[in-house]
């Protein structure tokens, strides 16, 4: 592993003053990070631990349906929080659906939406987009766990579950710099996520996720994530789904497991489902329109089927007969 320094951030000036320099990187549970170092696939020269900052690991539940997570709240504790259990419930059975409780434990909300993708070729270190070289070597390789839709080269999806609820739930995430505070959807967050080599989201040099709020339209109504996997446990979703309908009726869905960042369902869909009052064949046609528009690549056509699978069952779920 390359040589680095271990910098715990006491405040939030103090991470923003250390995370100034170019060669430095956020820590959260150390996860991710500390592996694609050992395999040498980023070589920060600081870590900046965000896990002593005052108030990081808060969650403050609002009287409006709001909430602020803060970054280095750990994954297990918003699997088992009472409250959001009881408000956002998309969000807490994404997060109890991630990896094993060790990743839960260790694993924060800051590092999970930042990690980078799972693609065994840019994992294994291979001459792929994501690894500097031109081309993507899925497009003409192995395909069976990338992408249906692409916003640039890369064929990776990404990895994180919770994204794929926070994303039906309409969440922002809070982002702190050198320049202050600022607030971004996670469309914002993700933007050419696949065009970019050296990580995927569009935070600044020296800027951190601080936060991910939630809207009070995101509390209650009903809500769940479902995720598909090739085994029962301790996997990556091949496709997974979060719906939610809210108090006033709107429905919101999202996919995991088909693009390198979140993944709203098609919203002339989401006001179809909105209006209700759906029949098997209205259920199966907005499934189909649902993945119109995905391409799949010569492995992973069975994850449109996936898909499907999930948003009819999800229909059916918001809109019983
Ligand atoms: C075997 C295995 C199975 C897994 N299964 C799943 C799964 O099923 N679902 C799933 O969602 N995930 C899964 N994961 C991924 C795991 O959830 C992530 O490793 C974890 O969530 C990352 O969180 P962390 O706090 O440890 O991040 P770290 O490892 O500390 O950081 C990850 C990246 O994010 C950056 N970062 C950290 N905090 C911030 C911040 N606040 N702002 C900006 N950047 C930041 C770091 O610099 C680094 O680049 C799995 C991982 C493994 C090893």
């Amino acid at each position: 592993m390359h040589p680095f320094t271990y910098h715990q951030a006491e405040s939030t000036a103090d991470a923003v003053r250390a995370l100034a320099s170019p060669v430095a990187a956020p820590l959260g549970g150390g996860t991710d990070l500390l592996v694609l170092m050992k395999e040498d696939l980023v070589r920060p020269a600081t870590l900046v631990d965000l896990r002593r900052i005052p108030g990081a690991r808060d969650i403050a539940l609002h009287d409006d349906g709001s909430a602020r997570i803060g970054c280095v709240v750990r994954l297990e504790e918003l699997a088992s929080h009472a409250g959001i259990a009881e408000r956002y419930a998309a969000l807490a059975q994404a997060a109890a659906a991630v990896g094993t409780p060790q990743l839960r434990t260790m694993g924060t909300m800051g590092g999970n939406l930042a990690q980078r993708p799972r693609c065994w070729y840019f994992r294994g270190g291979l001459p792929c987009f994501k690894n500097g070289a031109t081309d993507c070597l899925a497009e003409t390789g192995e395909t069976h766990y990338h992408a249906l839709f692409t916003n640039g080269t890369c064929h990776a999806v990404h990895p994180s579950d919770p994204l794929v609820a926070l994303t039906a739930l309409e969440a922002t995430v809070e982002v702190t710099g050198a320049g202050g505070v600022r607030t971004l959807t996670l469309a914002a967050l993700f933007e050419g996520s696949a065009r970019r080599a050296e990580g995927e989201t569009t935070l600044a040099a020296g800027e951190f996720i601080s936060a991910v709020l939630l809207p009070p339209s995101a509390a209650g109504g009903v809500q769940f994530y479902e995720k598909l996997m090739q085994r029962g446990a301790w996997d990556f979703a091949t496709v997974s789904l979060a719906a939610h309908r809210g108090a006033d009726g709107t429905v919101r869905m999202a996919l995991g497991g088909v693009l390198l960042g979140p993944c709203r369902v098609n919203p002339s869909v989401e006001e179809d489902v909105t209006t209700g009052g759906l029949d098997d064949d209205s259920i199966d046609a907005l499934a189909e329109r649902a993945m119109h528009d995905a391409k799949p690549l010569e492995h992973n056509g069975y994850k449109v089927w996936q898909a499907q699978a999930l948003l009819r069952r999800a229909m059916r779920r918001l809109d019983p007969p």
